[in-house]
């Protein structure tokens, strides 16, 4: 690996290739896979890992808002794209991009059958979301009999999938509400699959629902974060492995004299003579001002240095003392040696909320051998 110039994301495709591979190996070999790659592909690359995935036999992808979906099929993605989170005021974009809507309410399924309706569709895939208790969206189970009729009231469209999402998937102590939504979901699925008389894809399963509950991956498993090398545990984790390295370089070094201060705000005073970096990535970046003020720490030549004073926009500055090290230099300050989990905990956030927050302003490099 070349050593870093600038602030950079290294992106890991072998990585990608094991999680993938991992992930798939915890089901049945029938179990159809989407990969989730909304929010850029959890912060990454989409376009890279959209292709990889189309290489590996990945059967679908998720996003969550149209645009996404919109900029996968620009960039000359062809795999079904399911949207999670479409609203109706997109319904004729969705379609025009041969994009498969989540649709979670009446008020949203009428909609898109209105449209699919005008844009002359017949049996355009859509995909039912049902609540089973994240209570954030998705039909209920009292309303299966309206499903029904407007499901078997129009050939403008047809369910491709019958879905739930779990909200305590990676939380044992949730294990008994966990299996009551799967048994709900069950229940659900089985009387509308009846009504219909034919039965779509089922999925309920998100990473921590494949690796805690492979029993319930039915027909289709969707793997976001499992993908990008978090486990949601630590031992999870361990068998993972982190696509993202967030790296950038020393610009300068400062040697303090006890009582000078750092930054603004003068949040670091220096108890005794003191050698400081600053590097070029701050709050605009996604590290956030959480990780200031010697919460959390970066890595120069294998040593850990704290993170000193307020993080600012868009630099930020560590204490090297007695750490080997120039200006220019290389610093990890995700991955490798410093796994993403632990350093999102110093920021009080988890993995999915510091890797989505690196900005679009750090480059993205491919990385594969
Ligand atoms: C984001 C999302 C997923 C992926 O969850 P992970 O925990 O990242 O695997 C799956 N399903 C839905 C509905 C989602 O919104």
């Amino acid at each position: 690996m070349p050593k870093a110039r600038e602030t950079v994301l290294e992106i890991d495709l072998n990585a990608l290739e094991h999680n993938y591979r991992y992930l798939r190996s915890k089901v049945d070999q029938t179990v159809k896979m989407m990969a989730v790659v909304k929010a850029f592909g959890y912060g990454s690359d989409v376009v890279a890992i959209a292709k990889k995935l189309t290489g590996l036999g990945v059967d679908y992808l998720a996003v969550a808002y149209t645009s996404e979906g919109v900029s996968l099929r620009k960039a000359g993605i062809e795999l079904p794209i399911m949207v999670l989170h479409p609203q109706s005021y997109n319904f004729e974009e969705i379609i025009n991009n041969c994009l498969e809507p989540s649709l979670y309410s009446e008020f949203v399924l009428k909609e898109f059958i209105a449209t699919a309706k005008k844009l002359k569709q017949k049996h355009y895939p859509v995909h039912i979301k049902f609540n089973t208790g994240l209570n954030r969206l998705g039909f209920s189970e009292k309303e299966t009999g309206t499903l029904k009729e407007l499901l078997t009231g129009t050939d403008a469209v047809k369910a491709a999938s019958f879905f739930s999402h779990l909200a305590a998937s990676e939380d044992w102590k949730e294990r008994e509400f966990t299996l009551e939504q799967i048994y709900t979901f069950k229940r659900i699925a089985s009387q509308l699959v009846d009504a219909l008389g034919y039965r779509p894809l089922l999925h309920i399963c998100n990473t921590s629902g494949i690796l805690n509950y492979p029993e319930a991956a039915f027909d289709m498993v969707r793997t976001g974060i499992g993908l990008y090398g978090f486990g949601n545990e630590q031992q999870e984790d361990q068998r993972l492995q982190p696509i993202g390295t967030l790296k950038t370089i020393i610009s300068q070094i400062h040697e303090l004299q006890k009582g000078d201060s750092v930054g603004y705000n003068r949040a670091f005073i220096a108890s005794k003579p003191t050698k400081t970096a600053t590097l070029p990535i701050g709050h605009a970046d996604g590290i956030n001002r959480q990780y200031g003020n010697g919460r959390a720490g970066v890595i120069v030549n294998g040593n850990y240095a704290p993170i000193i004073g307020n993080v600012c926009m868009d630099m930020l500055m560590i204490d090297i003392t007695g750490i080997e090290c120039e200006e220019g230099d290389e610093v990890i300050i995700f991955g490798g040696p410093q796994h993403a989990t632990a350093f999102a905990e110093k920021g009080n956030t988890i993995s999915y909320e510091l890797i989505t927050g690196i900005s679009q302003r750090v480059k993205r490099v491919i990385v594969e051998k």
